[in-house]
């Protein structure tokens, strides 16, 4: 899988509020990670949540 340029962060639905591994590509898209249709909700819009500059994710 291509890693490509896109930043790293967690995004969340604006529709049911689940939460995705995503990447934010520099023109404001923002793609989650093995999600290529959107939420399983159906939705195809989110908000990110969290910026995320490495692969090290914690939970506080
Ligand atoms: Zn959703």
């Amino acid at each position: 899988m291509p890693e490509g340029d896109g930043e790293r962060a967690i995004a969340e639905c604006l529709n049911c509020g689940n939460a995705y591994a995503a990447k934010e590509w520099p023109d404001g898209t923002i793609q989650p990670i093995g999600t290529r249709n959107g939420c399983q909700c159906g939705s195809t819009e989110f908000q990110i949540v969290e910026e995320t500059t490495t692969t090290d994710l914690h939970e506080d």
